[in-house]
């Protein structure tokens, strides 16, 4: 009965994080005001407590007391023991409750089949090498993260340009978006779209009203996104025109408010303690710093100034990119080009989502990354990321 408890607790996500943390600490003894902090710290919404009271009366912890006896600390089980020292009870001295979780192999056993469920085999041994890089580390956030919450994918972003084209190309316009090559698209949508002329139209017209849609509060700190901060890297490098990770961040004073891109890029003098959101492809804000076509793209790796911004960010570091597509070529080529330029100083990571080992090596113009692999099940993407994150940062309990 009690290991059925145990169990229902462990995998109740609301207490999972608490229990984790209780847990690091091993089976070392600490009063009640020790957990009662973690549980303000990480169950801020309730009752700390009551939930010491459940935890309690659900056996996850063991008791003892402390008491003193001529001048020194002793510990016993039981208060009607009798102390070895003077003979009288130990509840006849000064002393103290103190409690250790009891949950520990339980809990530790039951994290080792979460690793084996929500990843590939491989994958924890990368995100220990992750673990050990933790501080050259910095996220690299693609649309994935930004899909999660409801926004378009980076190739969704021009289907809208259907609606408001002539019935006579619809079919011209859907064969090349299955192409999926986006100058074609664009091309094509400039060429018939009767408000679009050029790439300042596109985006304005196309692009910004997508990119402009507000978010929830509520799902914002739902999502991915404040696991993702939570790593609290340096920086944080965006191919996405949004600023989401900004607004998560001011929701949760996680400190990344400041939004940067390469054409209001100060250098890197004026950033020191400043955490920031580096969006390489720029922002909404600025049309005019945006990467969209072909040719914004080799004008991006094209000029000196601007590659020498971007290798600034991206060597002596590892990128950990996050919510990238392996189908999306357009991508693909960038991906090669940052992974390579930092060979010989850091290994790369890249989180895929039922991805293909196999596959990925054929369509990767890089060997200097390594994988992270997320299995679609039927568990929730969002505890897979959480607890990717978690092990990362060493918060996840293995005995
Ligand atoms: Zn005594």
């Amino acid at each position: 009965m009690k290991e059925k408890l145990e169990t229902l607790f462990i995998n109740n996500q609301k207490w999972n994080k608490l229990l984790n943390m209780t847990a690091l600490n091993g089976d070392k003894y600490f009063r009640e005001k020790h957990y009662l902090d973690l549980i303000k710290k990480y169950m801020p919404k309730e009752d700390s407590v009551e939930i010491f009271k459940e935890l309690l009366e659900k056996k996850m912890f063991k008791r003892k007391f402390s008491y003193e006896c001529d001048d020194d600390i002793y510990d016993a089980e039981l208060l009607e023991k009798k102390c070895e020292i003077c003979g009288l009870k130990v509840i006849e001295h000064e002393y103290f409750e103190l409690y250790s979780p009891s949950y520990l192999s339980e809990l530790s056993k039951n994290n080792i089949q979460l690793i084996k469920d929500y990843y590939d085999s491989d994958s924890k041994i990368v995100m220990e090498d992750v673990r050990s890089n933790i501080d050259r580390v910095i996220p690299f956030v693609g649309s994935g993260i930004s899909k999660n919450v409801g926004m378009p994918l980076w190739l969704e972003l021009f289907k809208k340009a259907k609606d408001k084209i002539s019935d006579e190309y619809k079919p011209y316009f859907d064969l090349e978006y299955e192409s999926k090559n986006i100058d074609k698209i664009i091309e094509m949508v400039k060429r018939v779209h009767p408000l679009i002329q050029d790439d300042k139209d596109l985006k304005k017209e196309i692009i910004a009203p997508e990119i402009k849609k507000t978010i929830p509060n509520e799902i914002l700190l739902n999502s991915i996104i404040p696991d993702i901060l939570k790593l609290d890297a340096e920086y944080i490098i965006t191919t996405n025109y949004d600023d989401l990770l900004e607004k998560t961040s001011l929701l949760l004073c996680s400190g990344y408010e400041e939004s940067r891109d390469i054409s209001s890029f100060q250098g890197f003098e004026s950033l020191d303690e400043t955490q920031y959101i580096f969006h390489i492809h720029g922002t909404i804000k600025n049309y005019d710093s945006m990467v969209v076509t072909n040719e914004d793209y080799n004008n991006l790796y094209d000029s000196e100034e601007k590659k020498r911004i971007l290798s600034g960010l991206i060597n002596k570091h590892s990128m950990l990119f996050l919510g990238f597509s392996m189908d999306d070529t357009y991508f693909s080529d960038e991906f090669g080009k940052i992974c390579e330029s930092n060979k010989g100083y850091c290994t790369n990571y890249y989180v895929m989502i039922n991805g293909d080992r196999q596959k990925k090596d054929e369509l990767l113009k890089t060997t200097n990354v390594r994988f992270i692999n997320i299995k679609s099940t039927n568990f929730d993407i969002k505890n897979q990321y959480e607890f990717m994150i978690e092990y990362i940062l060493g918060n996840i309990y293995i005995e």
